[in-house]
């Protein structure tokens, strides 16, 4: 047991000091050392407790007689009368100091009238910010194909979810609360400020109870308090066609939940677009590079090109120029917003043999006076202007 001091001398009194006197004594401490002007102050919420139990033992007489006889000395077993329940070992709780003695504040703590005094109401509370738990991101690797068609992904994300032993709570059950000492339940805190018409409060939210009111009085110990649990938590998520490389989707509250009730945070989905080796996209279009044979582009043919949803064989007509753009219609991105789907543009460009065999030089020998060799200049006004058209 350490040392208590003397309840005279916590109140301030004289051994032989009057009911009347220990009231006032009393009330001037408790005022003085009150939560709601000392928020967060461990030790004036001592001083707070000190004089409360003090006041409990000298204002009942019965209490008093066995104090001046015996002193602290029996020990809060031994207490006569007094300590059942412990009051004594470990001072009285906020709330058993506010359910006996908190008439004594009388009209002190009723500042302005506006509110309920030191248990306030309900209303007040409601001023509390809901609190909202983290955002969760995630990046969702995407081709070409899923992009275009939009993919329902299904995924197993770490996520703190509310703990289902305490309802979130973070309490034993959910049910093991005890008033917040420090507001007496309001969740808001007032501070006194000397106005011109006497005293003024300016309220806050209570540091203690972040605003609830109420503290854990026993955690559950499934999530030690927290009200949340880590789990891998399946989610479900739809995401359209045509998104693009770096675009942020939001799923809406499948993010973490809040420490002790709340609402979710969200699901935060970045697009990475997996580059495709073969096709480049520009925005709802797709661009494909065709190298084609020299002899394909003068004789025709058909070549294989591939395309989001697989390779396709194209029809090459036989005099193709390099430069020209071919176009497969529809078989680009589907617009994000419902208005078409891009193409695919077939950029072609014509190979030029970079080394030659004997027969292969012959052919083009024999080619190099031939009278369809050489475009005429009307020709090449007409292929230049194309290709001018193309680059517009
Ligand atoms: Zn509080
Ligand atoms: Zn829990």
């Amino acid at each position: 047991m350490d040392q208590k001091r003397d309840y005279y001398e916590v109140l301030g009194v004289q051994k032989n000091a009057t009911p009347e006197e220990i009231k006032k004594a009393y009330r001037k401490l408790a005022i003085k050392y009150h939560p709601d002007k000392n928020p967060g102050d461990k030790a004036a919420e001592e001083k707070f407790k000190e004089a409360a139990e003090a006041y409990d033992v000298l204002s009942n007489e019965e209490k008093r007689q066995k104090y001046d006889q015996f002193g602290h000395s029996m020990g809060p077993q031994g207490f006569p009368g007094g300590g059942q329940g412990g009051f004594y070992a470990s001072g009285m709780s906020m709330e058993d100091i506010f359910t006996q003695f908190g008439d004594i504040f009388g009209g002190h703590f009723n500042f302005g009238g506006g509110f309920g005094g030191a248990t306030g109401g309900r209303g007040s509370r409601a001023r509390r910010p809901q609190r909202r738990g983290s955002d969760l991101r995630i990046t969702v690797k995407m081709t070409l194909a899923e992009i275009a068609t939009g993919i329902d992904k299904k995924l197993r994300i770490p996520t703190n979810v509310k703990c289902e032993h305490c309802n979130g709570t973070g309490a034993k059950d959910g049910t093991a609360f005890n008033t917040c000492p420090t507001c007496h339940g309001s969740g808001t805190i007032s501070q006194v400020v000397q106005g011109f018409f006497g005293p003024e409060e300016a309220r806050s939210i209570c540091p203690q109870c972040e605003g609830e009111g109420k503290i854990i009085s026993q955690e559950c110990p499934y999530c030690h308090g927290e009200g949340v649990n880590r789990k891998d938590e399946l989610v479900s998520f739809h995401i359209p066609a045509g998104v693009q490389d770096g675009m942020t989707l939001t799923v809406r509250g499948k993010g973490n939940a809040p420490r002790r009730g709340g609402v979710n945070g969200d699901l935060l989905v970045v697009i990475q677009e997996i580059k495709d080796p073969e096709l480049i996209r520009d925005g709802n279009d797709v661009i494909y590079n065709l190298m084609l044979e020299v002899t394909t582009a003068a004789l025709g043919g058909s070549v294989e090109v591939p395309t989001i949803t697989g390779r396709v064989r194209l029809n090459i007509p036989a005099g193709t120029q390099p430069g020209k753009v071919l176009r497969l219609r529809g078989k680009g991105i589907p617009s994000p917003n419902g208005d078409g789907t891009g193409d695919e543009l077939i950029n072609v460009m014509v190979y030029i043999p970079e080394t030659l065999n004997d027969t292969e030089r012959q052919a083009f020998e024999s080619l190099r006076d031939q009278p369809n060799i050489k475009p005429s200049d009307s020709t090449k006004h007409r292929l230049f202007s194309k290709l001018k058209h193309i680059f517009e």
